[in-house]
């Protein structure tokens, strides 16, 4: 008998970490379905099916959700870095579009019984309060209420969540809800205002000469984990395929000033770079995985060094400026 393939829905598969998600469902020898407003920037995406298309609309999500699917990820968000979502002024569209996208494809799999859903939810919703000291901040999962995201895309976020758990309650559906902190690796957006810190600091190095100032917004003492793309991605199929239904953090708990990330690329590039520190959209002082539960929940949680991910991201942001220049 012909073996019946398993199919896997990923929205926001023209993203970063949706192209690499898809990427990974295909080797693991799922057909898998792709949906995003464009392609992927960097790659020809791996998936059997791929529509462009709005999941703000009803009847696209409507077309889109054609079968039972075994798995789907829900990863579609209108997002960005500090520079997108700390300046005020993408907030109604943030929250709008998000929310809609959510709110449809939770209908739609309800109606066609898929059961199996994942949302990428964010450390953004853990509280602004626990944040201020960057050498300890709490986010550990239950610190989460009394709720006081420090934006209005961590309080989407948040009512998506419990969108999410909702559903799972109401309707029987196994939804699982991971807060990925700070994600960055190759095919990531690295410039025109939505890139991460990760990201930006590595274009700026790559753009430098040695011996060159570059910009950095703050003092710099403000502390953050970052989780590389394939760590984050196991830990999101993991999570799907458990029996573990509540919100969990999926990042790092390598913890480092914004200076010392600039101060370990520009190891990794081999050049002197000085910095200038200037105003800018910051978000919390201090934020760091807290991976108690993920450890106990599956058994598993994310191991690699900040540094290891950072040579290949660095590698690929250079070869993305060398091209740009030609
Ligand atoms: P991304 O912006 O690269 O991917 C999101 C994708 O959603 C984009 O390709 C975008 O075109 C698509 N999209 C937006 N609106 C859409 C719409 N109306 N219809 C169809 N597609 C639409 O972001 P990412 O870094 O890959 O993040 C994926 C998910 O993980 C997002 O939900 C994000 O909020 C969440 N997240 C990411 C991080 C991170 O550090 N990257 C951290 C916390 C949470």
């Amino acid at each position: 008998m012909a073996r019946v393939e398993k199919t896997a829905l990923v929205c926001g598969a023209g993203g970063f970490i949706g192209s690499h998600l898809v990427r990974r469902l295909k080797r693991e020898g799922y057909w898998v379905r792709g949906v995003d407003l464009k392609y992927p920037e960097f790659s020809e995406t791996e998936a059997d099916d791929f529509l462009v298309g709005d999941l703000r609309s009803q009847q696209t999500c409507q077309m889109i959700v054609d079968h039972r699917f075994d798995e789907v990820y829900q990863l579609a968000a209108d997002m960005g870095g500090a520079g997108y979502i700390f300046t005020g002024e993408h907030d109604a569209d943030v929250m709008h579009n998000s929310a809609t996208i959510n709110l449809n494809m939770l209908d739609v799999c309800r109606k066609r019984n898929c059961k199996q859903i994942f949302y990428s939810s964010s450390a953004c919703i853990y509280p602004a309060y626990n944040q201020e000291d960057a050498s300890n901040p709490k986010c550990s999962e239950d610190s989460a209420y009394p709720a006081a995201p420090d934006s209005e895309y961590g309080w989407e976020k948040l009512f998506s969540e419990r969108l999410y758990m909702s559903f799972a309650r109401n309707y029987k559906m196994a939804t699982r809800v991971a807060r990925y902190h700070n994600i960055f690796g190759p095919e990531g957006t690295w410039q025109g205002g939505k890139e991460k810190a990760p990201a930006a600091v590595c274009r700026k190095i790559a753009m430098a000469k040695s011996g060159d100032t570059i910009e950095i917004w703050g003092d710099g003492e403000q502390t953050r984990s970052f989780l590389y793309v394939d760590q984050c991605v196991e830990g999101t199929t993991r999570l799907l395929r458990s029996s573990f239904g509540e919100p969990v953090n999926i990042g790092s708990e390598e913890m480092v000033t914004i200076n010392s990330l600039v101060a370990m690329v520009a190891d990794i590039a081999g050049k002197t770079i000085h910095v200038e520190h200037i105003p800018g959209p910051l978000g919390v002082r201090g934020r760091n995985s807290d991976n108690r539960l993920i450890g106990k929940a599956l058994d598993w949680a994310p191991s690699s060094r900040l540094r290891d991910g950072l040579e290949v991201t660095y590698a690929w942001i250079e070869s993305q400026v060398a091209a740009t220049a030609r």
